[in-house]
């Protein structure tokens, strides 16, 4: 792990990107004898989600959040969409694909993976987790990546892994509690992300 990397400030991060699986799962698949996949997610992921961006709103923030996934399943999707989430999938080299997004959206920033914060879990991940300016897995990373990331979170993949990093993020546990029902009483409305 990269060491005193403090957590950073959202007003300095433009993208937040997350992988799915073993991110928002616990990096298992029920496969039926049809072929159709299902996976498992926490709901408490969706909550933090609806925190994160509830806190965007009200303090007027401007970063974007983007599933990107190498999987072409579509319950990525279909949880993507759910989640209020952009979502990329089917991409096998997810450095070259944000290079890319960010030449075309961010084309006059010269360090545009400063403001990204990226959570992975496995090998496909690693060059991102690398590249970003902060980067966070879970307790069950893979080693290599537990040790390049900027914090290895005490949870695992599926298990309110995204929950604990939003309430890190925003620092909740020192928000009083007027500023805490703020977030809650707007976190209900998904209309942006
Ligand atoms: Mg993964």
């Amino acid at each position: 792990m990269k060491t005193n990397i403090p957590w950073p400030q959202l007003e300095a991060i433009h993208t937040i990107a997350f992988d799915f699986d073993g991110v928002f799962t616990d990096n298992k698949v029920y496969v039926s004898e049809t072929g159709m996949e299902h996976v498992r997610c926490d709901r408490a992921d969706g909550l933090a989600i609806d925190l994160l961006r509830s806190y965007k709103r009200v303090r007027a923030l401007d970063f974007q959040m983007i599933i990107l996934s190498k999987e072409k399943n579509p319950v990525v999707a279909a949880r993507a969409r759910k989640l209020g989430i952009r979502c990329v999938s089917g991409k096998d080299h997810k450095l070259n694909w944000l290079k890319t997004f960010f030449e075309s959206t961010r084309p006059h920033d010269i360090a545009p993976f400063t403001g990204l914060i990226y959570l992975g879990n496995d090998l496909n991940d690693l060059p991102a987790i690398e590249c970003a300016g902060f980067s966070v897995v879970p307790a069950d990373a893979h080693p290599l990546l537990r040790s390049a990331a900027s914090v290895v979170l005490n949870t695992l993949g599926g298990c309110g892994f995204v929950r604990e990093f939003v309430e890190r993020l925003l620092r909740l546990g020192q928000m009083n509690r007027e500023e805490l029902y703020e977030l809650i009483h707007n976190s209900g409305d998904r209309h942006q992300s």
